[in-house]
Order: C-alpha cells, then structure tokens, then sequence
C-alpha cells in the first residue's frame, strides 16, 4: 500500500552547518539499516525533509520496526504520493486515501492541509474546508472532531501531493556516528546495557568491555553479556566487545588488599583497562551503568575513588535515575528479561561482607602499592589475552 515514508526529526533542535551534518548522518543511518531489510529501498533528502522510497514490495512490519530503532528519527508517516494535480482530482485522492487505509469508517478526523506551493489556487483553509466537506459526503459514518480526532488527515501541497495521518514513533536522539565513540563498561546487569543505549542515543557510537573471571563466573554469565550487547547493537549497530580475562588480577587482589576495599581497588583496575582500550580505538570517553547510592561502591566517595584513575572523562547517563526508572528504559528497550537471568558477576563472586562505603584515597592509593609487585606484569597479560567479539544483530 505505502511506497513510501516520510521521516520526521528534530529539526529545530540542530542548527546553521550542523543541520546538514545531522541531516547527511542520519540518511546514513536509514540507509544502513534497511540493508537488513528484505527490499529495495532510497533514502533521499529533498527541500529539507528525507523521505524513504520503497522500489520493491517489502515487509511492512520489519521495514517500520527498524525504523523505529534508529536514532534521530523522531517519528515517520507512511505516505501516498501523487504527481501535482488540480483539486477535483486530489478530491478523489483523499478519498481513495481514507477508504483504503481505513476499512473500518467509524471514526472521527480533522483536516490537516498544508500548501508549501503558494502557487496552489486553494490556501490551506479553503483546502480544509472544502475536503472535509468531500470526505464526509463519501462516508456518513465519518465525523469531525478538530480536538481529539482519530485520524489527522494531512494533505501536503509541495512540487508534489503528500498525503499521510499516521506517525510512527521512532527513539529520537541523534544518528549514531554524529558524535564521535565511547567505550561502554557492560556487565550482565540491568543498567549498564541502558547506559549505553542513552549515550548511544545521543549519536555515540558504542563499544564495550567486559570482564570476565572464569571459573568463578560461568560461559552462561558471557553469553548473557553477549546477548544483551546484541540487543543494544539493534539501536548501535556493531558493538567491538572486549571480554577480558580478569580472573588473576581479582586473585592477585583478593590475596594482597584488605577485603573491605576489594570493590574499589578492582572497579580501579577495570576502569584502567577500559580506558587502554578506549584510547587504542579511538574513544573518547568511557560509559558506565553507575548510580548514586545503588550499591557501595557507587556513594560519592567510592565514584571520586574509582573515577581518579581515569583521564577520559566517564560518562553516567543514569547517576541521577532510582532503580524503577532504569527498569523502565530496560523495558523499552528490550534488556530487562536478560538482564536479570540469574548468572553470577565477577564483582559478586569477590564481594566483602562489609565493603567501605567511604573509601579514604590514601588509603586505597597504599594498598594498590602492595600490589606492586605483579600487578603491571598481570595487567598486560589480561590486555594480551582479551578475546574481541563482533556483536551485532545478526551474528
Ligand atoms: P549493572 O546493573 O550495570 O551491572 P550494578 O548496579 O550491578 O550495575 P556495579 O556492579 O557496581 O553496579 O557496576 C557498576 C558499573 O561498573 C556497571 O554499570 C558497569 O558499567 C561496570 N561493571 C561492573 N561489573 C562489570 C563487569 N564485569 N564488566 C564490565 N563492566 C562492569
Ligand atoms: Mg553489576
């Protein structure tokens, strides 16, 4: 039915040179993602606005669902075109329109006209006017409400006819790619697959590290961290996913530090790690799924604590969120069913009873000296081991 769409962006938000840059990413982005689809598709941008045409018959629900998976797209209408014609025979268009894409006539519209040609003999009032009329002598059981309708329905008069009463919600947000890359700090647990889906929202492309202490955490706890890197990638596109092996270094730990400060000194050695491999590809910036007050180790103390050793700067887009409000985006996008499958962490494996909650920096800077011994020798050894995988929907 639809041979076409018509995406709709923010397009006020973005300004002056941006605007193109913004425009010619997500064109992209589009184009990319509807390789996946069964199809063939062109993704144009004309007078201001980027339209996907539709040259081959097509899957309507997995077309519109990778639609609505890509950032920057605000919403998109399936529209009808027609060549510019004169008003008897758009009459017959708006009708066909509606009869067509709604079986069912009980329901209520409003007019929506639009004329961008001013050449255009009717203004948009008399457009109004003058189809609502035409549409309610073809079907009686139609009605008009200009408050609350069921269906918009729009006409556009441009160099050509565009009609359309539907839009689809997209994620919003910005194409990914238009904001250089981060490295995202992903655990099997519900916040930090949400962090990065919010960093990567903002057209942040992703990739990931995780550590992994086998045999103390299963080949089920990496395949649940795989799984939920798929499911991000579906917004991402291709995650690189670092699974470091961090079983020795957590030993190393475990034998030489206190117990109560166990937390801290490892969350320091990961965020050192990630930083190594966010700097060898070119991020520049690390993520995490990072709360204040969650857990011990994220009270302000313990973030200044684990924050010192990074010099990129480490982005924590959900620092603010209560725990249900996290879910709630896990639920939108799709991780939460994953993330709480009931696999073992490296960090629970190795947990005090009583961590600190208020790590003194002095105090934890002395105890990594004891580590001075094999720490660098253990450190380069999980950085030489790491296993990259390339996670994306499909594979
Ligand atoms: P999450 O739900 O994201 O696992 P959490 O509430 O369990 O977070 P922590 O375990 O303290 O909190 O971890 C805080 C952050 O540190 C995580 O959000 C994640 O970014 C990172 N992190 C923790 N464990 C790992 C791991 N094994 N591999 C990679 N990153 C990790
Ligand atoms: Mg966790």
């Amino acid at each position: 039915m639809f041979k076409a769409f018509l995406v709709k962006y923010a397009e006020i938000a973005i300004k002056g040179k941006n605007r193109h840059l913004f425009e010619d990413a997500l064109v992209k982005q589009i184009r990319h993602g509807l390789k996946k689809a069964d199809g063939e598709f062109r993704v144009t941008k004309e007078q201001g606005r980027i339209y996907v045409y539709c040259d081959s018959d097509y899957d309507y629900d997995e077309v519109t669902g990778i639609m609505s998976r890509i950032f920057g797209v605000v919403g998109f209408c399936p529209v009808v075109i027609h060549e510019m014609c004169g008003y008897e025979e758009l009459a017959k268009h708006v009708v066909k329109y509606v009869d067509d894409i709604y079986p069912d006539k009980n329901k209520t519209f409003k007019m929506n006209a639009r004329r961008s040609d001013k050449r255009y003999p009717m203004d948009s009032m008399e457009l109004n006017r003058e189809l609502g009329g035409v549409v309610l002598d073809a079907f009686p059981e139609m009605k008009v409400d200009v408050h609350n309708p069921d269906i918009l329905l729009t006409v556009e008069i441009r160099s050509k006819i565009y009609l359309y009463s539907e839009v689809i919600p997209g994620p919003g947000g910005m194409p990914v790619g238009s904001n250089g890359k981060a490295m995202l700090l992903l655990s099997g647990g519900i916040d930090s697959p949400v962090a990065g889906y919010m960093i990567a929202k903002r057209g942040v492309k992703i990739d990931a590290v995780y550590f992994h202490a086998p045999p103390y955490t299963s080949e089920r706890a990496k395949q649940k961290v795989i799984d939920l890197a798929k499911i991000v990638s579906r917004f991402t596109g291709p995650i690189y996913l670092h699974v470091v092996n961090f079983t020795d270094i957590q030993l190393y730990i475990y034998d030489q530090c206190p117990h109560e400060e166990l937390t801290i000194i490892m969350r320091r050695y990961m965020m050192r790690i990630a930083e190594h491999f966010a700097k060898e590809t070119g991020c520049l910036g690390l993520i995490t799924g990072e709360s204040i007050g969650q857990v011990a180790s994220q009270t302000l103390q313990s973030l200044a604590a684990t924050n010192e050793v990074c010099t990129l700067p480490v982005y924590r887009p959900v620092i603010g969120f209560d725990k249900q409000e996290i879910v709630e985006v896990a639920n939108k996008i799709g991780t939460f069913e994953t993330s709480i499958l009931p696999y073992e962490d490296c960090c629970t494996v190795f947990v005090a009873k009583h961590p600190v909650t208020k790590p003194n920096l002095n105090i934890i800077r002395n105890s990594e000296k004891k580590l001075a011994e094999k720490i660098d020798e253990l450190v380069d050894e999980a950085i030489r081991t790491t296993e990259v995988i390339i996670v994306s929907e499909e594979s």
